[in-house]
């Protein structure tokens, strides 16, 4: 991590909230679902396909979960009434897993029976260290009593991933990504190069086991070795998906679409847009990066 990343991350709870704001909504569809429907039309307009996040967290009062039951539900009906193609992705703090597991198993069967019912699916992010253990509980719980259209996801970064990937049950549909939290060296590899054999080395084994995967990463060597697995083992199109982030790597993104790849977008949205963004920037200084070189592209841009 460069000293700039770092100073740039530790003066952010200075940085007016209209530049944060500036700053994110490149990455964030808006404040609201009307917002994010409106970016999913344009996303399916192009052959892509998106997933929908409504941006909270670490949630503390079980008011809190319902408020984001409830907000999740109107936005599988919003994806039923536009017949768009387009998932959810949920967060499970912010389905109380850190106040009750059994809340939180409760309330995401809820939204996952809604999802089935819609002909929906999904996605159970993974959130830091301290949430893999139950959120895995969590996805094979729902897997047990039945349901199919739910996922979850891996992190490549963790040293656990591999036995992880073992243990899913059969079917299995899985996310696999580098991981963006900061963790401990006995928990996680540190070392890019080494994240990177390891998502290589997971993906194999989630194609050797026939699991459903998307590719989550912008990184243009993984889409190499992603590319290279699938042609060699002739997989079709239907036994992956390539997944990218609103706004991040869009030449990349188009260069996967153009080969024929299915391809979904990562859309977040909600009024908790300027929490998520600090908390991100703070998590993660080496995203400040990206923010600097978002800013100086713009400044290039309102130049040229
Ligand atoms: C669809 C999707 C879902 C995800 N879900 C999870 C999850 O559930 N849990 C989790 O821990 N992590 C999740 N992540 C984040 C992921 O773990 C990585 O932190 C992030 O995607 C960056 O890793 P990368 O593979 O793109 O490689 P990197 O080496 O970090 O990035 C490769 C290149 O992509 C570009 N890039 C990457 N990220 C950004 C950005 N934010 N802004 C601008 N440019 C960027 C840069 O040009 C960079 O050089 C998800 C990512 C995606 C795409």
């Amino acid at each position: 991590m460069s000293f700039t990343h770092t100073l740039i991350a530790r003066s952010l709870p200075i940085v007016p909230r209209p530049i944060v704001r500036r700053v994110s909504r490149r990455y964030i569809a808006g404040d609201t679902l009307d917002d994010a429907v409106r970016t999913v039309a344009a996303l399916n307009g192009e052959g892509l396909m998106a997933t929908l996040d409504v941006l909270g967290e670490s949630v503390t009062e079980r008011s809190l979960v319902d408020a984001a039951v409830r907000e999740y539900a109107a936005a599988i009906d919003a994806i039923r009434t536009g017949r768009f193609d387009a998932n959810i992705s949920i967060k499970p703090t912010q389905f109380g897993l850190s106040l009750d597991f059994d809340l939180c198993l409760d309330r995401v069967r809820t939204l996952v029976t809604q999802a089935r019912d819609a002909g929906n699916f999904v996605r159970i992010d993974m959130e830091d260290s301290r949430c893999t253990s139950a959120t895995l509980d969590l996805y094979r719980r729902l897997r047990a009593e039945g349901f199919t259209n739910v996922g979850v996801v891996l992190q490549a970064y963790m040293r656990r991933s591999l036995a992880d990937v073992r243990a899913l049950p059969e079917g299995a549909n899985v996310r696999l990504c580098k991981g963006i939290y900061i963790e401990p060296p006995a928990v996680a590899y540190q070392d890019r190069g080494v994240v990177n054999k390891n998502f290589v080395r997971l993906l194999e084994e989630l194609f050797d086991r026939g699991f459903y995967v998307g590719i989550a990463t912008h990184d243009e060597d993984l889409v190499f070795e992603a590319e290279r697995l699938i042609e060699r083992r002739r997989l079709p199109g239907a036994a992956y998906e390539f997944q990218m982030l609103l706004g991040v790597a869009e030449p990349l993104r188009r260069i996967v679409r153009g080969a024929g790849h299915r391809l979904r977008v990562y859309v977040p949205y909600g009024p908790q847009w300027y929490a998520y963004s600090l908390r991100r920037l703070k998590e993660n200084p080496r995203i400040a990066g990206y923010i600097l070189s978002s800013l100086l592209a713009g400044g290039a841009a309102r130049r040229a």
